[in-house]
């Protein structure tokens, strides 16, 4: 492919929080995106924002833990936007809970839609990406992978995610494709408030005690975790591999 042709993205759960942000921003960055989420109708929004700014992007409905569902959506980005040469794996779910109180589905949810989902998704965009002899894989990672009480699901999956890029990057690296993790710290989306909720606490009250831990003294928003993203999306960053980014305000202990 020539320079100046127009890359291909698609961003997993971009519906709506840290997605939807992310390919609004790629989309800036002049990429082709492919809003892909459970639901496609759900990715109308952001669709929307890309083509009213003067962008070019694609709602796609699919479930990144079926197999099926995921070589379906990958076969239609090619043939209606082009070959996907950026990826995103950015869908997520939680399912918190005590380890004495988690059960089989919330373990097995976690993992299909964090590691299969993203496992299925790269797979599935990696013969694009080989034949282009470019590609940019980025897995959501998170401060959580440190270890997080309530979570031994989501820190397991997120950590694994931290594995399976730096694989990723040693596989693939003589293709010309990188692959990096983005981790996040508090990010104020659905997913958040979700956790607000569960434990009982008014959202803002929630927020602001989170910001008082936090270095930088705010919680996070959608849009930087968007910008490291398009960092490691960009044609600039091709000797930056394997790598994983904590965005979250701060270092992490
Ligand atoms: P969010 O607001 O909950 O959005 C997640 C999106 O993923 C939703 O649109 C959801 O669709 C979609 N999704 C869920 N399961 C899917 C599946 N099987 N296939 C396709 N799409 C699916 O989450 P967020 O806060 O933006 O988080 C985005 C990513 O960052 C996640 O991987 C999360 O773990 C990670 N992260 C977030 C934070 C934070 O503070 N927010 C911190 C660290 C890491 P539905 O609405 O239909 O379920």
């Amino acid at each position: 492919m020539s320079t100046t042709e127009q890359r291909v993205a698609i961003v997993t759960g971009g519906a709506r929080g840290i997605g939807a942000a992310t390919a609004v921003r790629l989309a800036e960055e002049g990429r082709a995106v492919a809003v892909l989420d459970l639901d496609e109708s759900a990715c109308k929004d952001t669709v929307e924002k890309i083509t009213a700014a003067g962008g070019k992007a694609l709602a796609v409905g699919c479930d990144v833990s079926d197999p099926e569902q995921v070589e379906a959506a990958v076969a239609r980005v090619a043939e209606e936007l082009g070959a996907p040469t950026i990826l995103v794996n950015n869908a997520g779910v939680l399912r918190d809970n005590l380890l004495f109180k988690m059960s089989d589905s919330d373990w097995d949810t976690v993992m299909n839609v964090h590691l299969k989902g993203a496992f299925l998704m790269t797979r599935a965009c990696q013969k694009h990406m080989v034949d282009a002899q470019f590609g940019r894989v980025v897995n959501l990672s998170s401060s959580s992978a440190l270890g997080n009480r309530g979570q031994v699901n989501y820190s397991a999956a997120k950590a694994g995610l931290q594995g399976f890029t730096k694989t990723l990057a040693k596989e693939l690296g003589k293709f010309g494709v990188t692959a990096n993790s983005v981790a996040p710290g508090f990010i104020v989306t659905e997913m958040t408030a979700s956790t607000a909720a569960r434990v009982g606490m008014d959202f803002e009250e929630f927020q602001a005690a989170a910001a008082t831990q936090i270095p930088v003294q705010r919680v996070g928003r959608p849009e930087d975790i968007a910008n490291a993203i398009a960092f490691f999306t960009g044609d600039a960053a091709g000797f930056v591999s394997g790598q994983v980014m904590y965005v979250a305000g701060g270092p992490l202990n």
